[in-house]
């Protein structure tokens, strides 16, 4: 259970885990795909109430374990104020949850990923400033192509891009053969792996 204050100041208690196990329970990764899992109605005001909390998802299957740190922790964990045990994965919101979910899934490298997303973002960016750019993978398609959604290029729009699978395999290669390089190092920042490590920087120095 879970403490909810509405925007109408109704405080309630809405039955919603904090921990989640996806191979007892793998409905959840449906519900958290659609959008219906941290989502509740506030029993006041009827309001639609999408929730920014703090979960953990255990996917010991896929040798996996997520904790979802709501967006406005991200500076609290990056500046050591906020801390998460040791071997957790860490993601900051729900797209970036399902995002991460969904390529552990399809049992990808995150970090190949995130260097695949840094490179997509770094071409976006080329036709002029795109601070809001968000780059999130949906999944593959049947033409073995990993399919990623972009946000921030045109207001309310999205565009696709598809990758081919053997230039990621590619990427994942040159991961594997040269995990100390600047770039692969620089998309890591503690257990949170995210191209956002390198381009929120590149933005805060423009
Ligand atoms: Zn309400």
């Amino acid at each position: 259970m879970r403490s909810i204050t509405c925007h109408c100041d109704q405080h309630f208690m809405a039955d919603i885990p904090d921990v989640i196990n996806l191979d007892s329970n793998p409905e959840y990764y449906a519900s958290i795909q659609d959008n219906t899992f941290l989502t509740c109605i506030c029993p006041a005001c009827n309001a639609e109430l999408r929730l920014d909390l703090e979960t953990r998802i255990e996917w010991v299957s896929k040798n996996a374990t997520v904790i979802m740190l709501p967006e406005i922790e991200r500076l609290a964990y990056l500046g050591d104020i906020k801390t998460v045990p040791d071997g957790i994965s860490v993601v900051f919101g729900y797209a970036e949850l399902c995002d991460r979910l969904a390529v552990i899934k399809d049992e990808l490298d995150c970090l190949s990923i995130e260097a695949i997303k840094y490179h997509l973002a770094t071409k976006a960016s080329e036709g002029g400033s795109t601070p809001n750019l968000e780059i999130l993978y949906n999944g593959i398609n049947d033409r073995q192509e990993l399919v990623f959604h972009i946000y921030g290029l045109k207001e309310n729009e999205m565009a696709v891009t598809r990758v081919p699978l053997t230039l990621y395999n590619t990427i994942r290669e040159d991961v594997r053969s040269n995990p100390g390089n600047s770039l692969y190092a620089g998309l890591q920042n503690k257990m949170y792996i995210s191209c956002k490590n390198i381009l929120i920087e590149d933005t805060a120095h423009d």
